[in-house]
């Protein structure tokens, strides 16, 4: 930094889940002036992206909300009012609706760019007092399917392995993932690990990505068949005896299921479903059976689609038939997408209870209820709808009030003509952002100004479940508050409000947190951390228990070594299912997809630029993000372009069976021919074609592969 900084303040990084530590650069008037990271941070080491070392800027970026705004109808203009008539209003209107049509005619939307403590408070805000069980979060359109998969193999969610693991494995095969561009410190850390000891990187992808660039050995598979290409790899290392036998026989079940199935993806034949030559299936299988420890890293290409939670589950079959769970190096590993993705996840009561508790479990419900001081009736018996099944659930009718929260599904969702008819449809609508021009604000009836994440005070968890805390910087602006304060304030408009504990700071509803999460040899434990501690140690991974805070509170000066916590889960080889061993599950390959077809024939792929965040809310308005990036372009093979008449930089229609958009083309051999890639940041672009069909395990829709025709356009 070049501008004079009087004091460094320390927070982390709001933007994608791997969760740098950074310092935010005030001057003598107290003023933001620069960003750096943090040196002494085990995640980044000193290091930031372009959006981190910017990140500064959003402090004072165009577009903040500054006060509460009211309006009778979608698009009339809006009046400011104040926080107590937007919040009375507010829940006027949610004890309205619920009385007319039931209390599950009211749905909250969050995401996973909270805080962890404002997800708990949400929880006990919607389940507890508000009392619907449409709650959810837009960790749906992200990790949804991570979830469900872990769950599904190890009997709980959680990312068993850590950053670490890269130095020690022998293998890294990446599923559906760029790091270089979606999470680039974490990519930075691999690279270290590749320039120190050399091992192989395999890269599934059909998109020759900044990652397969780098790759030893690229797989473009066909979209939508990594169960296939992880079936033949398993094909070959059962019928070659290069399985773990003794892991296998001492920590899963299912195993026969699984040798039985693969019989049916011969390399041979499964070659031409997925797309990757028989003789590179054995090849990447031997590699990955023999390493003395092997990793798989996931993101969107494997979450995003009509069989993610199948994709994940099959990952972990790969990964346990060779041992390569709980050990350095060794791991099954989701890079999650939003900064606190996790934390959503662990504490949001989303897809159910807080503290992985589920509402279809009696004594969950019953440990949640006594907690809080309510009767456990109250809850209701099982998860209500996803949000990718709200929206359809407004169409029906179904419901007729929503409360949005610092997600902008008016870009972000699949088809978003779709999602523009079912906001219009909703008899009341509130929006929370820290923008006031966020798209989905034009269908609102209140608007509640939220704080940016330094001008609050909260915990983040990242990819490897480091926990880590973003400290107040600054004030909040103008008129915003921090989401927990505004859901603070609505708890008390509510009956059961007055009798559940709602402490007033952030750092009570933490030591709540901690509470729950001990006992019952749970993994998430974080009974043994504290904000103090968070910062000193720049982050702590749960589990983190109490049993070592004690031993802490004895020394003095604690070592730097005390303030860790596990950097792998299943260590021991126990998992959290009855039996205590892991499921490995046979996985049947279908698809149910769109196909590109004489009508519509490209694969329509979408994904991220490093220079944005989800639908460019925040990095949209700043300097140099939107410079580098200002606009969505579509990415499409020159031979496939030729054919068409189609020129670089020229403009051209995409159609799909749900609509149109019109974008440049970058003619790029990134993209095989029969497909055609475009970032997802842009309103009114990518997805208003994308498809909404939904993995039938995590509700998530198959945003990565949808059928397009593409004809040019004169002007735009
Ligand atoms: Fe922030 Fe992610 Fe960039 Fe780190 S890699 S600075 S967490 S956006």
């Amino acid at each position: 930094p070049s501008k004079k900084v009087e004091q460094w303040k320390y927070t982390t990084c709001n933007y994608c889940s791997t969760g740098c530590s950074i310092e935010i650069g005030l001057d003598t008037n107290k003023k933001v002036v620069t960003t750096r990271g943090h040196a002494g941070a085990d995640v980044n080491r000193g290091k930031l992206c372009i959006k981190g070392i910017l990140e500064h800027e959003l402090f004072d970026s165009p577009g903040r909300g500054s006060e509460p705004l009211i309006r009778d109808k979608h698009y009339e203009a809006f009046e400011k009012t104040s926080w107590d008539n937007a919040l009375d209003v507010t829940s006027d209107k949610i004890k309205s609706i619920q009385a007319q049509y039931g209390k599950d005619s009211f749905a909250i939307v969050s995401s996973g760019q909270l805080m962890t403590e404002e997800f708990y408070t949400l929880g006990k805000l919607a389940r507890g007092c508000i009392g619907t069980n449409n709650y959810d979060g837009n960790t749906t359109l992200c990790m949804a399917s991570a979830v469900s998969g872990y769950k599904r193999s190890f009997g709980s969610d959680g990312p068993p392995g850590c950053y670490d693991d890269f130095e020690h494995t022998h293998c890294f095969m990446a599923f559906g993932s760029n790091l270089p561009e979606q999470h680039p410190i974490i990519y930075w850390r691999l690279k270290e690990a590749l320039e120190k000891r050399k091992f192989p990187l395999i890269v599934v992808d059909p998109r020759v990505t900044m990652l397969a660039q780098f790759a030893d050995i690229h797989l473009p598979i066909t979209p939508g068949t990594d169960c296939v290409l992880i079936n033949a790899m398993m094909f070959v290392i059962i019928n070659e005896g290069l399985q773990d036998q003794a892991y296998i026989d001492a920590h899963t079940q299912g195993f026969d299921e699984v040798k039985a199935l693969v019989q049916d993806y011969d390399p041979k034949s499964a070659q031409h479903i997925c797309g990757i030559d028989e003789d590179t299936i054995r090849n990447v299988a031997r590699i990955y059976a023999k390493a003395p420890a092997a990793m798989s890293i996931w993101t969107m290409g494997i979450n995003q689609s009509t069989h993610g939670s199948d994709g994940v589950a099959n990952i972990n079959n790969l990964n346990l038939i060779t041992g390569n769970i709980g050990k350095p190096g060794g791991t099954s590993l989701s890079i999650t997408g939003q900064c606190n993705a996790m934390g959503t996840r662990e504490w949001s009561s989303c897809s159910g209870l807080p503290g992985y508790r589920y509402l279809e479990n009696a004594d969950d419900r019953q440990e949640i209820a006594d907690f809080w001081g309510i009767d456990p009736e109250f809850f209701p018996k099982k998860r209500g709808l996803a949000e990718t099944d709200i929206f359809p659930a407004i169409e029906t009718g179904e419901i007729k009030g929503m409360w949005i929260v610092a997600t902008n599904p008016m870009t972000s969702m699949p088809n978003t003509a779709r999602i523009r008819k079912a906001l219009e449809k909703l008899d009341f609508l509130v929006i929370q952002d820290v923008y006031e021009d966020v798209e989905t604000n034009q269908y609102s009836h209140v608007y509640f100004p939220a704080s940016v994440w330094a001008e609050k005070e909260g915990c983040h968890t990242n990819t490897e479940r480091r926990v880590n805390l973003i400290s107040n910087v600054l004030p909040p602006y103008a008129n915003s508050k921090p989401d927990f304060w505004i859901f603070n304030e609505m708890a008390k408009r509510f009956d059961n409000g007055k009798v559940i504990n709602f402490p007033e700071t952030p750092e009570g509803a933490f030591n709540e947190m901690k509470q729950l999460s001990k006992g019952k040899g749970r993994t998430l434990d974080i009974s043994g951390m504290t904000y103090e501690k968070l910062v000193k140690a720049k982050g702590i991974q749960w589990p983190y228990r109490e049993r070592k805070r004690e031993e802490n509170c004895e020394q003095d000066n604690e070592a730097p070594e005390s303030l860790k916590g596990d950097p792998r889960l299943y260590t021991d080889g126990k998992f959290q299912t009855k039996s205590g061993k892991a499921n490995l599950l046979p996985i049947k390959f279908f698809n149910n997809n769109e196909q590109p077809c004489q009508d519509f024939p490209f694969w329509l792929n979408s994904g991220r630029v490093v220079e944005h965040f989800h639908t460019r809310t925040r990095t949209g308005k700043i300097g140099n993000c939107n410079k580098f990036s200002p606009t969505a372009y579509m990415e499409m093979n020159p031979d496939a372009a030729n054919e068409l008449g189609i020129t670089h930089q020229s403009y051209v229609r995409l159609t799909s069976r749900r609509g149109d958009a019109v974008v440049m083309v970058q003619l790029t051999q990134r993209v095989p021919r029969n497909m055609v890639f475009i970032p997802f940041h842009f309103f009114d672009c990518v997805n208003r074609l994308t498809l909404g069909l939904l993995d039938p395990h995590s509700r998530q829709p198959a945003f990565k592969q949808c059928a397009v025709q593409i004809e040019t356009v004169d002007q735009v």
